[in-house]
């Protein structure tokens, strides 16, 4: 800046600075303190609404479950009038019936008035969207938006109790706890954090009166669970609408299972969720697909993960259930014998041989009954909508690497941050303090 306009420029920076100073020394001297250092509190313009709400006196009232409109008004005290007045209009503007228990009318009153008249009610339909009742004056009614602020985020976070905790610490929208678990269901235990685990995250931020009302785009994340780095980059290709997530190389963060847990073999019983009879008292449904296969043959496991169990019982036989991650376990059943090696808490790959096909427990002809869970339940694998994203073809690796060097780069650049106690302590006291400062209103005004 100042090479480009040449000397001109720092000679009136520095008559700026002599100017100040000597008017600081002559106020000084004639006894006239700098306007600094006298305690006049002004309180700040805060603009919500359209308006400056620290002109008023602000009331706020959470929408109660069947709670109608026109009874909240009365409550305030607007008039029969002014109320159906509304009524007549809302068709144009909001309709009234569509409030919704929880949400908030912010009451509006003359900032000296122990009446508590309402000059305007406004109603907030969410955190952007908002509804004014004018009943200053004239009465009147219009919609309004609160302008949305994007900010770009860098954050960081070393985990110490649990990951929300440590992101609400960090004054990190806790939402973002489940999109990390989701980008990163393959590759990070998020049962299994540990102490000392951490993480750096890029992502876009909209805020409203500087509060976060949502999420945008995660550009990059990298979580180091138990001294690994995991990494995860936004990418799309060919700069389509939607995106997906990568690792470093390009690789993709999701993964697909097997199509069956025997390489050839048929499906002789399908998936069935039939009723309980309510005469022959039987249940007809079975909770998984047998795949029938000669004895012997491999069963592989249909994804990595980690063996849960791997036991003989009296219906399923030898069998082997593996987690593969926060949501979902599949199980094989009537083994001849389970592979060597595999153990509860053994990890497998995909693809890897757990055991042989057999006919043992309630079974009558060599097959495994392949059983697939998904939270807790068990779910037909071949009506899953397992929409995996394909691995990143060679032709966009070139692509992928130097779309996310910048990325890359800031991620790198960002630094861990413990969270700072004496942080937490002021921010305590300044809670405190708003705590007092409400108890005083309604002390003052109820
Ligand atoms: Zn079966």
């Amino acid at each position: 800046m100042l090479k480009k306009y040449g000397p001109s420029v720092a000679l009136v920076l520095f008559a700026l600075i002599i100017g100040v100073w000597l008017f600081q020394i002559v106020a000084e001297l004639s006894g006239n303190k700098p306007a600094k250092q006298v305690a006049v509190v002004t309180e700040q313009a805060v603009f919500k609404y359209g308006v400056n709400i620290n002109d008023f006196k602000v009331l706020s009232h959470q929408v109660k479950p069947n709670e109608l409109f026109s009874e909240i008004f009365s409550q305030y005290g607007v008039t029969a009038g002014a109320i159906n007045y509304f009524v007549n209009k809302s068709g144009e503007v909001f309709n009234l019936k569509k409030i919704k228990a929880g949400n908030t009318f912010t009451v509006l009153c003359e900032k000296n008035d122990s009446m508590l008249v309402p000059k305007k009610l406004v109603y907030e339909e969410s955190k952007v969207n908002y509804v004014v009742f004018n009943l200053d004056d004239s009465l009147y009614m219009y919609r309004g938006e609160n302008k949305v602020e994007r900010k770009h985020r860098e954050v960081s976070g070393v985990i110490h109790s649990s990951l929300y905790a440590t992101l609400e610490e960090n004054d990190i929208d806790p939402s973002l706890a489940t999109r990390m678990s989701e980008i990163f269901a393959w590759s990070v235990d998020f049962y299994k954090i540990q102490n000392g685990d951490k993480f750096k995250i890029i992502y876009d931020e909209d805020l409203v009166n500087g509060k976060s009302v949502a999420i945008g785009e995660i550009s990059a994340i990298v979580f180091n669970n138990g001294g690994k780095d995991n990494y995860a980059f936004y990418y799309a290709k060919d700069n389509a609408h939607e995106g997906d997530y990568y690792d470093e190389l390009g690789n993709s963060m999701k993964k697909q299972f097997l199509k069956s847990p025997v390489k050839f073999s048929r499906i002789s019983s399908r998936f069935t969720m039939k009723r309980f009879h309510p005469v022959t008292k039987v249940w007809k449904a079975h909770l998984g697909t047998d795949y029938a296969a000669a004895y012997g043959t491999p069963i592989l496991a249909t994804a990595d993960g980690v063996v849960e169990n791997a036991q003989f019982k009296v219906f399923n036989g030898n069998y082997v259930k593996i987690r593969h991650n926060g949501e979902y376990k599949t199980q094989y059943l009537h083994m001849s014998k389970i592979a060597k090696g595999i153990h509860p808490g053994s990890r497998v790959k995909q693809g890897e041989v757990i055991g042989y096909v057999g006919s043992t427990g309630l079974a009558t002809g060599p097959h495994v009954c392949y059983r697939f869970w998904k939270d807790g339940a068990q779910v037909d694998p071949l009506h899953q909508k397992l929409t995996f994203a394909d691995p990143l073809p060679a032709k966009y690796k070139t692509d992928f690497l130097a779309k996310t060097k910048g990325t890359r780069n800031s991620l790198n650049a960002i630094t861990y941050t413990e969270h700072n106690i004496a942080v937490q302590k002021q921010v305590a006291e300044e809670e405190e303090t708003a705590a007092e400062k409400s108890e005083e209103l309604v002390k003052r005004f109820f």
